[in-house]
């Protein structure tokens, strides 16, 4: 029934935006030669957050819609109009029709649409909602996951807010701690106004997911019968020619789930924020230069009441602390994860890992063309959740049989020709030998959903994105990164000092990729509101 009338109000609009840009740009599907590409990928620009929306002319008529996230970071100033034009986009594009609709990951940057523009997505029918089986309600372990990360988000809620409020910090080092709350607004919690419930962790656990745990929770119910997918699945896009889709990640091993961090020799990925560097940078960001001495107030501050805590000996028999703190194996190595008497290194590790065991239930999918190139989206997958995609349940490389075909990930990243770029190009969230240097297409393109200033300015999330892992991406994709916060014309291929070498790689690949006539207002350094196009669409 909306698909009826929705579908009738589609033409009018189309043509009319059609006419006042070049013809390959972003017309609405359906109206132009839909054999010229086999996709468009629409990335919004909304800021720190992921939204994609993929649309797949069908071979007989009209186009397969499928969106992938809907974020924007919490903090972005404006973000819930930004959230709000980016959804009217998307239900004017798909005439209200979204056939798929994946959500990679509880996070806000990744689900905050849902809930900021609900109004939009209320009218938008939605053929089915893919899930990681990370959330799957009838899946036991998925539930123990998400139980513990709702009492860790609380006892960092509750730990971080009494500091606040007990800790006599004065200028910089109140900024800097309100700069290590941040990490909250990857929830939806905004820690300068939202304060957690007093009533202890259980209660506080429930508020503390409340954000990202309703935008789940509408997802869940948005279809009748959501799916939830384990790596090794395999899906044909019906209806768009052939196209498949590669269940990646995430891993059903919890020892790859919660690995997040590349070992110490940081030989994994391409960056050498080594774990004891990732405790000082929150150490630093805690207290700043020269405040240790006041961790002693900070241990009082922090400290949960007696029934909230557990000793260092009882924990030591509980196998999640046991694993995750006491391993042997690493030596002293596993020796600063413990939070005995120094909290200040506890809240910085319970933070992070808070946030990268999130970010690693991303599910990970390889969309396969039927020419055979690939696009990757891994959502924020981190290391282990990356590693595991060449292996099996057995320990045997992983191998889908498709047709006649045998297809593995390594297959699947040499022919890769689109890469949305892990975690906003955190360190941790693209791994090198086993990830990007697979990448060998000659047409690799890379999006990457970052804006750099709230990342650097609002945030303090310096090294977000990682300069190393970038630029090494701009040498596989020769130059071909699609930057939320940078517009067409900073491209190389339009900026005057262009190399010659590369010139007519970016050429063509400009060539394809249009920005929307719609502007959104985005703030900048020194700069309130600054006028940038909605989003980016590219043709392939
Ligand atoms: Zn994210």
């Amino acid at each position: 029934m909306a698909k009826k009338t929705a579908k009738k109000s589609r033409a009018k609009p189309a043509s009319k935006r059609r006419s006042q840009q070049s013809p390959r740009g972003n017309s609405a599907p359906g109206q132009e030669n839909q054999h010229e590409y086999a996709l468009r990928v629409r990335m919004y620009r909304q800021g720190l957050g992921d939204c994609f929306l993929l649309s797949f002319p069908k071979p007989e008529k009209g186009y397969f819609h499928l969106l992938i996230d809907c974020g924007v970071i919490q903090g972005t100033p404006d973000g819930a109009s930004l959230m709000r034009a980016v959804a009217a986009d998307i239900a004017q594009t798909t005439a209200g029709k979204i056939d798929v609709l994946v959500a990679t990951h509880e996070h806000w940057d990744h689900l905050s649409g849902f809930i900021q523009a609900k109004e939009t997505f209320e009218n938008v029918e939605v053929g089915q909602v893919w899930l990681a089986w990370t959330e799957d309600p009838r899946n036991d372990s998925a539930c123990r996951l998400r139980t513990e990360r709702a009492h860790r988000l609380a006892a960092l809620w509750i730990g971080l807010s009494q500091m606040h409020q007990r800790l006599d910090v004065d200028g910089q080092a109140r900024s800097t701690l309100e700069r290590a709350s941040q990490i909250l607004s990857f929830f939806g919690i905004d820690p300068a106004v939202d304060k957690p419930p007093p009533a202890g962790l259980g209660v506080a656990a429930a508020a503390a997911l409340k954000t990202t745990g309703d935008a789940m929770d509408w997802l869940r119910a948005k279809s009748p019968a959501p799916r939830f997918f384990e790596p090794g699945e395999q899906i044909e896009l019906e209806g768009t020619g052939g196209v498949q889709v590669y269940v990646l990640g995430p891993p059903t091993d919890t020892a790859k789930l919660f690995k997040d961090l590349p070992t110490s020799s940081g030989r994994e990925t391409y960056g050498a924020r080594l774990a004891a560097a990732e405790r000082e940078f929150f150490t630093n960001a805690l207290f700043g230069d020269g405040m240790e001495a006041d961790g002693l107030q900070f241990y009082q501050a922090l400290r949960f009441e007696s029934k909230y805590r557990i000793d260092e000996v009882g924990a030591q028999e509980m196998p999640f602390f046991r694993d995750h703190y006491f391993r042997p194996s690493d030596g002293d190595d596993e020796a600063w994860r413990r939070i005995d008497a120094n909290w200040t290194n506890g809240a910085a590790e319970l933070a992070l890992k808070l946030d990268n065991d999130t970010n690693n239930t991303s599910l990970a999918l390889a969309f396969e063309l039927p020419d055979g190139r690939v696009l990757l989206f891994p959502g924020d997958a981190q290391v282990g959740n990356w590693e595991s995609w060449h292996v099996d349940d057995n320990g045997q490389p992983r191998v889908w049989q498709v047709g006649t075909r045998n297809v593995t990930t390594k297959s699947l990243l040499n022919r890769t020709v689109l890469y949305k770029v892990g975690h906003h190009g955190s360190h941790n969230a693209t791994l090198r030998a086993q990830g990007l240097e697979m990448m060998i297409d000659s047409q690799l393109a890379a999006m990457l959903p970052v804006d750099v200033y709230i990342a650097h300015e609002k945030k303090g999330w310096k090294e977000m994105p990682f300069e190393p892992l970038l630029d090494r991406l701009n040498e596989l994709a020769q130059g071909r990164i699609l930057q939320a916060d940078q517009d067409k014309q900073a491209l190389p291929g339009e900026s005057a000092d262009r190399q010659s070498s590369r010139l007519e790689a970016i050429e063509r690949f400009l060539a394809r990729v249009t920005e929307a006539n719609q502007p959104i207002g985005v703030a900048t350094p020194g700069k309130k509101n600054v006028q940038r196009p909605l989003y980016f669409d590219y043709l392939l």
